[in-house]
């Protein structure tokens, strides 16, 4: 290394010291994936193996056959087949997503890929092709990326399941009061369609969000997938445990 960038790397450590995304301490040789230090990297809350396959609420009771639903999605099942998630939504992994989001950290994306694409491993023959959520293409355009595909894309690569953008998400909806009668009585009009030319037909898709909140986003996005004739299995990073609890949509 020679002078000039030693010199450079000291005043990117000074101004950019590694610390930890959770805790704010420096790492000090204490790295772990993820952005965090290792104290912190042990707090990450997997979702139990004991979860709906569709909700990821924790389930009582009695094992029955797999996939083991929850009585909500008995009940109401979610146009996807199945949910992955592999942990809860709270802190330290809650810093770390915020980190993908909004501090433009690149590694992040290509980090929990990788850790995501190691429990999906064995799965990869389920699916046809891997697809984020999108977001709305001013908030894209604000944010200068969708941190969903940031992780979906590496995802698909890792996995050896081809990656594509098959949806788009429309404008916001207008308030229910402004909409006409027959879509208030309908809901309000799709958040999401698919592209003019994107062909999803027969295909199994494993749809990819960061964080499963309410379900409503991945149902909805899984729906306009099924209209044009795909299969839906669902995949988030991270689930609120509210959501895991007592669900209110
Ligand atoms: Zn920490
Ligand atoms: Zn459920």
């Amino acid at each position: 290394m020679s002078g000039f960038s030693r010199w450079s790397a000291r005043l990117f450590d000074w101004f950019v010291p590694d610390t930890c995304l959770a805790c704010r301490r420096p790492r000090h040789g204490l790295a772990a994936p993820f952005g965090l230090c290792r104290a912190c990297h042990g707090r990450v809350v997997a979702v139990p193996a004991a979860s709906c396959a569709t909700c990821a609420r924790p389930l009582t009771g009695d094992a029955g056959p797999a996939p083991r639903r929850c009585g909500r999605c008995l009940v109401t099942p979610p146009p996807f087949a199945r949910l992955r998630v592999l942990w809860y939504y709270q802190p330290p992994l809650d810093a770390v997503i915020a980190g993908l989001k909004f501090e433009r950290l690149d590694y992040l994306g290509a980090e929990l890929a990788a850790a995501a694409a190691a429990h999906l491993a064995g799965e990869a023959a389920r699916w046809d092709l891997v697809a984020p959520v999108p977001l709305h293409w001013r908030r894209r355009l604000a944010r200068g990326f969708n941190q969903a595909e940031r992780i979906a894309s590496p995802l698909a690569a890792r996995l050896g399941v081809p990656f594509a953008t098959p949806l788009r998400r429309r404008r916001p909806t207008r308030p229910q009061v402004s909409l006409p009668r027959d879509e208030r009585l309908r809901g309000p009009r799709a958040a999401f369609s698919l592209r003019q030319r994107a062909q999803v037909g027969g295909l199994r898709v494993l749809l990819v969000d960061d964080v499963f909140t309410t379900g409503s986003t991945l149902a909805a996005a899984a729906r306009a997938l099924c209209g044009g004739g795909a299969t839906v299995e669902a995949f988030a990073l991270a689930a609120t445990p509210e959501q895991a609890s007592a669900r209110r949509e």
